[in-house]
């Protein structure tokens, strides 16, 4: 007879954002005159799309595919060479870090390959995650079982060390006092939109190859920095390579959400004991994975091209003007606000005595604007709130004229 993995059966009931899709629809069937109304700012999903760059290739690799000259079967495991060097030099090479084309492994999208990673590691290693964060690290870690049990009124799991990013540490994670072995890292951070300095990200890393962790570091938001000295890569950092797993996507800095395309670099000196972890990851590409179609990977280099890289960075100003509207309406309206300089999402304070929760709701039945409450993203993201910078430039600025007029 089967026998399920119940570490499912552990996880919370409900999804976040489904949560919220029940919330609007109800509100919507009490209220069907102001259904037409309502402004999403909530969501993590870009909306502009491709750019033409991209587009033309991707016609041009369907076209590749009905010809038998150039009609591509399975890619190689660690995907096309072609990705995988102008990755390196655009995204490595460029900013003075040493890695190589063989330590890129190119995958369907970073939640694929931030919930996958986990299988290379053994059950009883102790996860560190920022809190708040991206839902996936500590949901994927439940599924494996490494993260004890769930305890409902405080929303945490026994086995895992929670690293408070508030506004009292400035959002950047402390070292905690007791030693993980796996330590999750997502700077420009989802959901706060802060990010970390290059000195504190050293601190890491010398923390991990002190301790004999490793680091996972999500870059998932790395085009988003304008800030000169705010790191793109962990590899930035010295000896990183040591004890650093970073990944990267192509979704949400060229619009890949529903394309899927992503990476995952495992430096080759990175080991645990003898047994290097790029051969364990290589072996789980081989084995368990199917890669990403030629088609996207030939779209994902059209990034890199000079057109690319200028339409690209075009669609990131679009987002990166909505979110300096919503910074410059929520501050207008005396809200504290947090992010939204380095990343699309801004992260505002609650006003006294307001939980999340509390606010979603006046946001959504005063003011008709849908956001995102920040305790779904850990506990400490209680009294918290995300709004995106994903939504249209007109609906933008008009839920922030609601909420000025409030
Ligand atoms: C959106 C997001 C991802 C997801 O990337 P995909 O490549 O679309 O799977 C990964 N990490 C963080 C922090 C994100 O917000």
């Amino acid at each position: 007879m089967i026998k399920i993995n119940d570490n499912y059966l552990k996880l919370p009931g409900s999804y976040l954002f489904s949560t919220i899709a029940k919330k609007v629809a109800a509100y919507c069937d009490a209220n069907p005159d102001k259904a037409d109304n309502i402004i999403r700012l909530g969501i993590g999903d870009v909306t502009l799309p491709l750019a033409p760059a991209v587009i033309e290739r991707l016609h041009s690799a369907v076209d590749e595919m009905a010809d038998k000259k150039t009609f591509k079967g399975y890619a190689p495991d660690l995907g096309y060479e072609f990705l995988r060097n102008v990755i390196v030099e655009n995204d490595y090479k460029a900013r003075g870090c040493d890695i190589s084309a063989d330590e890129i492994f190119i995958s369907d999208g970073a939640k694929s390959d931030s919930g996958n990673i986990g299988d290379i590691f053994a059950q009883d290693n102790k996860i560190a995650v920022c809190d708040p964060v991206y839902p996936v690290y500590v949901d994927t870690n439940a599924m494996a079982g490494r993260t004890g049990e769930y305890n409902t009124d405080t929303e945490k799991w026994s086995n895992v060390i929670y690293m408070p990013c508030t506004r009292e540490n400035d959002f950047s994670p402390e070292i905690p006092s007791d030693t993980p072995d796996i330590i999750y890292l997502c700077f420009p951070n989802n959901p706060t939109g802060t990010t970390i300095s290059k000195d504190k990200l050293q601190e890491w890393v010398d923390y991990a190859l002190k301790v004999g962790a490793v680091i996972i570091y999500d870059a998932a938001y790395e085009a988003y920095i304008s800030t000169p000295d705010v790191p793109h890569s962990i590899y930035e950092c010295n000896g990183a390579k040591g004890c650093a797993i970073e990944i990267r996507s192509f979704s949400k800095n060229a619009g890949f959400t529903g394309t899927r395309l992503g990476f995952t670099v495992i430096p080759k000196e990175l080991k645990c004991g003898d047994v290097t972890l790029h051969s364990l990851w290589a072996r789980r590409h081989g084995t368990k994975f199917n890669g990403a179609p030629y088609i996207i990977q030939a779209a994902g280099a059209a990034v890199y091209t000079e057109e690319g890289k200028k339409q690209t960075k075009e669609q990131i100003a679009y987002y990166m003007n909505n979110a300096k509207i919503i910074r410059e309406g929520l501050e207008t309206a005396g809200y504290e606000i947090y992010g939204g300089v380095d990343a699309p999402y801004i992260w505002l304070k609650t006003p006294e005595k307001m939980t999340s929760w509390d606010f979603f709701d006046y946001l959504l039945n005063e003011l008709n604007i849908v956001g995102t409450p920040g305790s779904g993203f850990g506990p400490s993201g209680e009294g918290y709130f995300r709004l995106t910078a994903f939504g249209s430039l007109e609906n933008t600025k008009k839920a922030m004229e609601r909420i000025n007029k409030a």
